[in-house]
């Protein structure tokens, strides 16, 4: 098994609604450390940046305004398949087809609204994680 690092957030619904806690416990429970974390509110530049590549679809415009209409927490995770076991526990994009006990099944309203954002492959993960931290600011497990 393959130590990896993803990156994750806590979207604005979620974080409005109280969930912060509940979602980290399902990442410790999952056995993903969290090593970096901090809350970031987006500014439009940023909520562009970091979802440019969904720039030409329809719901891009909607999906900067979500994502800059309220504080959201970034953070890295590191564990056995990171990235996959991080995308299990989210569950599907749409929450309405998200499997039960998932983040998003349990947390998510919407296709649109739908509680975080993790990074689906390795390199995804990087690109990502350097976008919100400094190199500095990832603290890997000591004890
Ligand atoms: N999204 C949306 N409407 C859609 C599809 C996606 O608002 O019809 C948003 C949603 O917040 C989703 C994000 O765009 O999480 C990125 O979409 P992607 O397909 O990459 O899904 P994810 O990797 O987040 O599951």
């Amino acid at each position: 098994m393959a130590i990896e690092r993803t990156f994750s957030i806590i979207k604005p619904d979620a974080v409005a609604k109280n969930h912060i806690g509940a979602i980290y416990n399902r990442f410790e429970t999952a056995g993903l450390k969290i090593i970096a974390s901090k809350m970031v509110h987006l500014s439009q530049e940023q909520a562009e940046g970091f979802y440019a590549e969904h720039s030409e679809r329809p719901f891009f415009g909607a999906l900067v305004a979500f994502m800059t209409s309220g504080p959201i927490c970034v953070q890295v995770l590191e564990g056995e398949n990171a990235v996959l076991a991080n995308r299990e526990i989210m569950g599907a994009t749409n929450p309405a087809e998200a499997a039960r006990g998932t983040i998003r099944s349990d947390f998510a309203d919407s296709i649109d609204e739908n509680a975080v954002h993790g990074s689906d492959a390795v390199a995804s993960a990087e690109r990502e994680i350097a976008y919100f931290f400094s190199t500095e600011e990832l603290c890997p497990r000591t004890r």
